[in-house]
């Protein structure tokens, strides 16, 4: 069994909060263990909390269709969230809530190793950019070590509110070039042992 699998499996009898009394299902994540693209949303909705599977509902199918603007499915990206059981009328999840399945995310992310993370909320967001705001660093990648993170507004928002749904769709058009960018430094990298600093002129 995969390390993954194995986390999948915890996830699914955990009872490390509240939430646990009041789900369905757990909603660990899913998708390939080698993914370059991991997405981050906030916490299961109703139907994730009853078919055990991340953005299903009308949110998913938004997402669905944003991957389809960059040439992607979404059986080639790995997609979580931050809580993996759905609070009670979707409301915010709590401090204690979010400390307690923080071990969870933290090995997902160790294990699938994504090059690029899309947060798609502000719990998600504020793992990176404690205290920033979505209106000002949506669509700017930053990088972290090996990793970049690119904030993005959550695709539910955007089909409240159309404005935003141009916003996103540019932002998220935005993921081939960083991929590309980040292979052609590792490429230097790779040929020049001691690379400048501030080779990558997008981040
Ligand atoms: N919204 C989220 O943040 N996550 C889901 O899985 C579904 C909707
Ligand atoms: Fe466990 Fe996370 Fe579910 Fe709480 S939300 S019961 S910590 S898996």
């Amino acid at each position: 069994m995969s390390e993954l699998t194995e986390l999948y499996d915890r996830v699914r009898v955990c009872q490390k909060c509240d939430l646990a009394r009041g789900r369905t299902n757990a909603v660990p994540g899913e998708g390939p263990e080698n993914a370059e693209i991991m997405f981050i949303g906030e916490a299961p909705g109703f139907h994730e909390d009853r078919q055990g599977r991340p953005f299903v509902g009308a949110a998913g199918q938004y997402l669905d269709e944003l991957l389809a603007l960059i040439g992607m499915k979404r059986e080639q990206v790995y997609i979580c969230n931050v809580i993996k059981c759905r609070p009670p009328q979707n409301r915010d999840p709590l401090p204690e809530e979010t400390d307690a399945c923080k071990p969870y995310l933290d090995q997902q992310i160790e294990l699938i190793k994504p090059k690029v993370v899309l947060t798609i909320s502000r719990f998600a967001m504020a793992r990176w950019f404690p205290d920033r705001k979505i209106s000002e660093i949506h669509g700017k990648p930053k990088k972290f070590g090996n990793l970049v993170v690119l904030p993005m507004y959550h695709p539910a928002a955007a089909l409240h509110q159309p404005s935003l749904k141009r916003v996103l769709e540019e932002d998220f058009k935005r993921v081939p070039q960083i991929l590309k960018e980040m292979a052609n430094l590792k490429e230097e990298q790779e040929e020049k042992p001691k690379p400048p600093p501030e080779q990558l002129s997008m981040f």
